[in-house]
């Protein structure tokens, strides 16, 4: 029967006998199945398809030795359940953010983004070439787990609410879903903060069990139709100024993996970072016109004093983050470093740029 199979293999063509050749017997001529569990409702524009897409990638890069087959949120298993189901194995990838994690560890909300923290590119740099990734690894490994960024939201929206907001004292007793540290964040301003996941937000709204919530950003919540379940669109989004998406890899699968495609399934993640970022670009343009002149949407900036007043309350969260033990104040040091440092050099490039273009 191996005989058989071998050979089989070996007609298949140079691609199957260079792997035999390079000794990994065992994976040679197999096609790898493997399956992605999502935090994201089905196909959902960005984040849904920005999924399948890297799984098509890992696909197509690999010629196809690795098939991933993609679920969205509840479909094999329900959003917050993704992390779980990973490090047990029950699907090999999973794509989420890392601030869905924070019961696990509140350390984790830093590669997902922090409030009043880093942009994208900021965060990318952090990550890529500033040492965030190997912090990140090092979280994530007593989990039997290896993240991988794979995308970002960029700028969010502040969120959709039910009621204006002209001072402080509007945050009090203000029932929003926002998660992360944000959410601590509205909580120490008065606020009750709620998690729910994507799927579940529409419906929440409008039904009034909840008086706003954030999702991401234009394209994303024109998509789910978030304009007719609230009156206001308040921006900018100071809770997300960057989220990191975050691709999670079964350790133990990953490690099966002969080395090139391992290399694949890490360079997928490094386009879909990239990617995801990019299509945003793209399509919140004609988003936010669509909202604005179709839908008659409010857009409005949150006031001064208001965006002062979270920021006040961001240092305190995100430092007492610090406090909670010596890997947390590793991570919190390593962030607050680098997003100083590259705040110098952004003020001077890319704000100063965005200030003279007007
Ligand atoms: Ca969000």
């Amino acid at each position: 029967m191996k005989r058989r199979s071998f050979l089989r293999t070996a007609g298949t063509g140079a691609v199957a006998a260079g792997t035999l050749l390079a000794g990994a017997p065992a994976i040679a001529g197999k096609r790898i199945r493997w399956k992605m569990v999502t935090t994201w409702p089905k196909n959902f524009p960005g984040l849904g398809t920005g999924a399948n897409h890297l799984a098509r990638r890992i696909e197509e890069m690999s010629g196809g030795r690795i098939r991933v087959k993609v679920y969205g949120a509840k479909e094999l298993v329900p959003a917050f359940e993704v992390f779980d189901a990973v490090a047990r194995g029950t699907a090999q990838l999973g794509h989420g953010a890392a601030y869905y994690w924070k019961g696990k560890s509140e350390t984790a909300q830093f590669f997902s983004t922090v409030p009043f923290g880093m942009t994208a590119r900021e965060m990318n740099g952090w990550l890529f070439h500033g040492g965030g990734m190997e912090l990140w690894r090092e979280l994530y490994e007593p989990f039997g787990l290896i993240p991988a960024a794979a995308g970002n939201s960029g700028v969010q929206m502040a969120g959709w609410f039910n009621k204006e907001i002209r001072s402080v004292d509007d945050l009090k007793g203000l029932k929003m879903r926002i998660p992360g540290l944000g959410g601590e964040v509205l909580r120490r301003a008065g606020g009750t903060p709620v998690s729910l996941p994507g799927g579940e937000l529409f419906t929440s709204l409008q039904s009034g069990a909840i008086d706003a919530t954030e999702w991401v950003n234009p394209y994303n919540d024109l998509a789910f139709g978030l304009y007719k379940a609230a009156k206001y669109y308040y921006y900018p989004g100071w809770h997300e100024p960057g989220t990191t998406l975050e691709c999670l890899i079964n350790r133990k699968a990953f490690e099966a993996l002969p080395k090139d495609l391992q290399a694949i399934v890490l360079a997928a993640c490094r386009i879909a970072n990239e990617d995801i970022l990019d299509e945003y670009t793209a399509r919140n343009n004609a988003a936010l016109r669509t909202l604005v002149e179709k839908h008659k949407v409010d857009v409005r900036p949150l006031p001064d004093d208001v965006l002062a007043r979270l920021r006040e309350i961001s240092d305190e969260v995100v430092a007492e983050i610090a406090d909670k033990d010596p890997f947390a104040r590793k991570v919190y040091d390593s962030y607050r470093r680098f997003y100083s440092e590259t705040k110098a050099w952004t003020d001077i490039s890319e704000k100063a740029y965005l200030n003279a273009r007007g």
